[in-house]
C-alpha cells in the first residue's frame, strides 16, 4: 500500500475508556475496554460497543452515527451493541456491522433474538466524515475478527487481534494462534510501519513497534 499522507480531511479520532467484565469458557474477568469514535463535527463511526452505552455516548456527542462496527463478537466488544443501536441517532438507530464467521461468539452474548444488521468483508470501505475505513479481515483471535485501516488518518484499528507488545490471545475457544500470526504478518505488516495502532484494550503502539516485537 502507498504511504499515506495527510489528506485534506477534518475527521479526528476520539477515545474513551470503559469497564465492565469479559466472559469466556466459563470464566470471567474484569476488563478495561477502550471506545473509539471516528468522524468529523458531524458524523461517527463507533468502533465496537464496550460495556456502557452511557460511556459510549459521550465520546459520540450529538453526532449522527453512521454504523456501529465490531472488530469481533467477544461479549466485552458486542454485549450492549443492540443497546447503544436503539440509543444513537435520536432513536432512529444505526446499523451493527459484523463479520459472519463471529456467529458463533455473537450468538454467546446475544442468542438467536438479536441479529447484527450488515455483514462485514474483507475489502470493505466504510466512509464517514470525508474519510475512509478499510476493513482488514484478521482471524485468529476470533474466527470473524477485522482490522479498521484509515489511511488518512495514518492509523489502524485491531480490536484484539494486535496490542501493544504483540498478538491478542488465542488460549480459548475459536482462537488460533497461527491464524493470528498469519494475519498480523501478512496482513497488518504490510502497513506503513509508522501507522499508529489503536487497540481494543490497553495503549496504542505501531506496526514498526510491533514488527520488531514479534520478529
Ligand atoms: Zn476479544
Amino acid at each position: 500500500m502507498a504511504a499515506p499522507r495527510p489528506g485534506p480531511t477534518s475527521a479526528r479520532v476520539d477515545h474513551g475508556v470503559t469497564s465492565g467484565t469479559f466472559t469466556l469458557d466459563r470464566e470471567t474477568f474484569d476488563v478495561e475496554n477502550n471506545i473509539w469514535v471516528v468522524g468529523d463535527d458531524t458524523e461517527c463511526v463507533v468502533i465496537d460497543a464496550p460495556h456502557s452505552v452511557d460511556d459510549i455516548l459521550a465520546v459520540v456527542g450529538d453526532r449522527t452515527v453512521k454504523a456501529i462496527v465490531c472488530t469481533h463478537a467477544h461479549d466485552d466488544h458486542v454485549r450492549v451493541a443492540p443497546a447503544l443501536r436503539e440509543a444513537v441517532n435520536g432513536g432512529a438507530g444505526a446499523p451493527i456491522l459484523l463479520h459472519p464467521a463471529d456467529r458463533p461468539l455473537w450468538q454467546l452474548t446475544h442468542g438467536d433474538h438479536e441479529a447484527w444488521d450488515q455483514d462485514l468483508a474483507d475489502g470493505d470501505v466504510i466512509g464517514v466524515g470525508g474519510t475512509d475505513l478499510q476493513v482488514i479481515r484478521t482471524p485468529g483471535h476470533a474466527p470473524g475478527a477485522v482490522c479498521l485501516y484509515a489511511p488518512e488518518l495514518g492509523c489502524v484499528f485491531t480490536g484484539d487481534t494486535l496490542f501493544h507488545g504483540g498478538p491478542g490471545a488465542t488460549g480459548r475457544s475459536y482462537s488460533d494462534r497461527d491464524v493470528i500470526e498469519r494475519s498480523i504478518r501478512d496482513r497488518l505488516f504490510a502497513l506503513p510501519p509508522t501507522t499508529v495502532v489503536h487497540t481494543g484494550h490497553g495503549e496504542d503502539t505501531t506496526i514498526a513497534a510491533e514488527q520488531a516485537n514479534l520478529g
